[in-house]
């Protein structure tokens, strides 16, 4: 029986590294399967995701205005 493992999956598109947990059946090759997952890489979403958690914390707006005035 297959287990659920960590891949780590390169895109060529945006090149980054991403994580996939998955199930990869015996009867797939890895491989094939990895540059499917790479292939359809939804690099904007990725981008996003990552933008956001590298963001930094936002500005207290009272702060800013108060600052501002
Ligand atoms: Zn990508």
């Amino acid at each position: 029986m297959a287990t659920v493992k960590r891949y780590s999956i390169f895109c060529p598109k945006c090149n980054h590294k991403f994580p996939v947990f998955a199930m990869v059946p015996h009867t797939v090759d890895v491989n094939t399967w990895m540059k499917d997952k790479a292939d359809n890489h939804d690099c904007k979403a990725y981008a996003d995701q990552m933008a956001k958690e590298r963001a930094p914390r936002p500005i207290n707006p009272l702060k800013a205005s108060k600052k501002g005035a």
